[in-house]
């Protein structure tokens, strides 16, 4: 028989060609300007891992030994960005950013340094930075050298990105006590790359998850944003509930592990919330948003195995974290009002009058958005996406969109002003009432929405309710 070996014995990492570092020309100018005026100049950190990652970085960090003030001289243009000695430069169409190069000093409150203090090196940047795959730079150092570009790399991250790996620089909770941030920024990454924690890395966070509860909402939101931009955000929301972090930052999404759900076995209300948010198709944004907090009602309403007005204690909810996050007005209303809606059901016994006021119910703007969160509720479910009648309602509510429909104040054939003028009614709460009365009929029936026929029965009302 054969023997397996003992040991895994293929290599560790992937053998790849190596990737080309060749960043855009104004990018390019900028570092060549440097180096010419006897500077060390470095593309370093996100963007460079990116380029290794064979992705089109967002935008290119320059790091240089030439203090804020020598940058103003050499870059005519160039502004203060703030006061850690990052100065815009503008080159071609662009701005690129270019920091000089510093150590950290004096985290007093677990979130930012209270003191920098600019380097000659680009080894001690490198040091102050997250993790090995953002701990890299590109480039060269100052006057005296060959000004012949290469990587510098002095804490593994090719390795780690060959190995796919988030690994801390330094001692990792020393470095999660700086700064509580990067245990979130640790997660993000792992959602948004597709890689793993490290061992000790991991172990960290789970020491020190309690230190994220000295974060701005509006960083934790931020972080969380990108988090659910995730191919797979699942990855990220394990981790953050594997590390506690979770009851830190929303204790309200913590309460659902270990409620008991009858979908899929084996999984309780968080599985279900996980899966539901994986669902969903990532150019949705809000709609991720509500699926990670669709059941945050659940919990707190939990009685004999039902949870009844789960939907309206979870908006509640939902309201009061996307306010502590800071999430921006627009979407976190939008994200509540999906979440006040998602239980809706559907029954094909319903005219097209009940079509009409599930659309008025809704909002036209929202329902593409509500389709898609029951899609993803049913998968989450291990059901078929288009179950509970979703597909038939949505073609019936598709068909009713393409013909004149009256859905609210603004379709009827009439105002209140031309009200008001023809009937000798005044403004006020009473016109509002003929108003929606006269909407109803017309959401009912809506060959009556011409002048004449709301005319009529608007002196009709009247004549019935004096
Ligand atoms: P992305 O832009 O996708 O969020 P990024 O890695 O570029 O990822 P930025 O916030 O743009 O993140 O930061 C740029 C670089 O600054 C990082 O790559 C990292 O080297 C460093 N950095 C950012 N935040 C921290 C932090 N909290 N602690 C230490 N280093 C950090
Ligand atoms: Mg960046």
């Amino acid at each position: 028989m054969e023997q397996r070996p003992p040991v895994d014995i293929r290599p560790p990492v992937e053998i790849r060609p190596p990737v080309e570092i060749r960043p855009p020309e104004p990018v390019l100018e900028t570092l060549r300007r440097l180096w010419s005026t006897g500077h060390g100049a470095h593309v370093v950190g996100g963007s460079l891992r990116d380029v290794l990652l064979r992705r089109v970085p967002a935008d290119w960090d320059l790091a240089t030994d030439a203090r804020p003030e020598r940058l103003l001289e050499l870059f005519p243009g160039a502004v203060y960005e703030n006061r850690f000695g990052t100065v815009a430069v503008r080159a071609g169409d662009e701005v690129l950013q270019v920091t000089t190069y510093r150590s950290d000093h004096d985290y007093a409150d677990h979130r930012r340094p209270h003191r920098v203090e600019f380097g000659d090196t680009i080894e001690v940047d490198l040091a102050r930075r997250d993790f090995t795959i953002n701990a890299m730079a590109w480039g060269a150092a100052a006057a005296g050298t060959a000004a012949e570009p290469a990587l510098v790399d002095p804490h593994g991250g090719q390795r780690d990105l060959a190995t796919r790996t988030i690994r801390a620089v330094g001692d990792p909770r020393l470095r999660f006590e700086e700064d509580a941030l990067r245990m979130l920024r640790a997660v993000r990454f792992a959602a948004t790359l597709g890689f793993g924690l490290e061992a000790s890395t991991l172990a960290a966070i789970q020491a020190r998850a309690s230190f994220a509860a000295h974060l701005s909402g509006e960083r934790v939101g931020a972080e969380l944003a990108k988090l659910l931009a995730a191919p797979e955000p699942s990855i990220g929301l394990r981790l953050l509930a594997a590390t506690e972090l979770l009851a830190v930052i929303a204790p309200e999404l913590a309460a659902e592990r270990g409620i008991a759900q009858n979908k899929i076995p084996g999984d309780d209300l968080w599985d279900h919330t996980v899966r539901t948010v994986d669902a969903v198709p990532g150019d949705r944004p809000v709609v991720r948003l509500a699926a990670l907090l669709h059941d945050v009602g659940k919990p707190a309403t939990m009685a004999d195995g039902h949870f009844h007005g789960h939907d309206a204690v979870g908006a509640e909810l939902a309201a009061g974290l996307l306010l502590r996050i800071r999430t921006p007005r627009a979407d976190a209303d939008r994200a509540v009002h999906l979440v006040r809606h998602h239980m809706f059901t559907y029954d094909p016994a319903w005219g097209d009058a009940g079509i009409r006021r599930f659309i008025r119910r809704i909002g036209r703007a929202d329902l593409d958005s509500l389709f898609a969160l029951r899609e993803a509720d049913n998968m989450g479910s291990g059901l078929d996406r288009s179950a509970h009648g979703l597909g038939e309602l949505r073609a019936r509510v598709a068909a009713q969109l393409e013909g004149p429909v009256v859905l609210e104040r603004g379709d009827l054939a009439i105002d209140g002003d031309e009200l008001m003028d023809e009937l000798g009614i005044v403004q006020g709460p009473a016109l509002g009432r003929l108003l929606d009365d006269l909407l109803e009929r017309a959401i009912s029936d809506p060959t009556i929405n011409d002048r004449a026929s709301l005319l009529a029965i608007a002196t009709e009302i009247l004549r019935a309710t004096k």
